[in-house]
């Protein structure tokens, strides 16, 4: 029998939602965002209860999408404590901490440029073309997951397309998924029903922090060296101009850092910092 799951640390995107396809649902003052956010929630309530079924007695959930205030606190499991508002010094990430005993990922999506996948994306849809950590391409799921992996903390479950899943397997051995959804292309997909959608996320959610200890923390060996690929050079023009960002080609920047934490504080630094060359996603 595995050790039981006490505390457990959610971080929630909105791409990876059942249901969501489109970038309307997933911002901006429209009657599809409204919609985007109930679907949110449901899913994560979903994980609530299935990391209270295995046992959890804290829980705390990190709004990790845009703005970082698309959950409606009303709305959420009382049983959790969100984080909401940015930017949030560990963003995606902010809460964690070495007391975790498991973290899971909601509503996560792939890495930009991965074949069918639902709005396939690395950080910044309008900014990052690639990013490769210590020689591995790695999208959110990888960035995030070795925060987590810094602390000690595994990720054992996540939820999204079929895309991310596979994205997720590749990295972290055993990891549970919850695939809610098969993108057809990058804004369409076969979608389960809410319901059942819940339903196997609840479950699985559940099985995951059952069996947390078949799960490694997943982390990257110092020095943190990471080279991140623009859309175009005019990012990386404005990138350059941190001290300890070396320039490799038109396109892309490299730095290397002494630790994972600030590896992903200096490289969303670095991605700020372009996304003020971009008036839109
Ligand atoms: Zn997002």
């Amino acid at each position: 029998m595995s050790k039981q799951p006490k505390r457990v640390f959610i971080s929630i995107d909105m791409e990876g939602i059942t249901g969501i396809v489109n970038w309307e649902q997933t911002g901006g003052q429209t009657r599809e965002y409204e919609v985007g956010r109930k679907l949110m929630v449901g899913d994560l309530n979903a994980a609530i209860e299935g990391a209270l079924e295995a046992g959890a007695e804290e829980i705390v959930v990190s709004d990790a999408h845009g703005g970082m205030r698309n959950i409606q606190p009303e709305d959420l499991h009382e049983a959790a404590v969100l984080v909401r508002g940015s930017p949030k010094p560990y963003s995606m990430m902010e809460g964690i901490d070495p007391d975790f005993d498991a973290a899971m990922f909601i509503g996560y999506h792939a890495r930009m440029g991965a074949p069918r996948a639902i709005l396939c994306h690395t950080y910044s849809g309008a900014t990052v073309e690639s990013i490769h950590i210590n020689g591995l391409e790695v999208g959110e799921t990888g960035l995030n997951a070795a925060l987590a992996g810094h602390y000690g903390v595994p990720v054992v479950f996540i939820s999204g397309d079929e895309a991310v899943a596979e994205e997720a397997r590749g990295i972290i051995p055993n990891i549970t998924a919850a695939v809610v959804k098969w993108a057809v292309g990058r804004q369409a997909a076969r979608c389960l029903h809410p319901k059942k959608a819940r339903e196997l996320i609840k479950r699985k959610a559940a099985e995951a922090l059952r069996n947390l200890d078949r799960v490694e923390p997943f982390r990257f060996e110092p020095p943190i060296e990471v080279r991140l690929k623009f859309l175009n050079p005019l990012m990386a023009d404005v990138a350059e101009l941190l001290p300890y960002v070396e320039r490799l080609d038109g396109t892309t920047i490299k730095a290397v850092y002494k630790d994972y934490p600030e590896a992903y504080c200096g490289t969303r630094a670095a991605i700020y910092l372009a996304g003020t060359t971009v008036r839109r996603r």
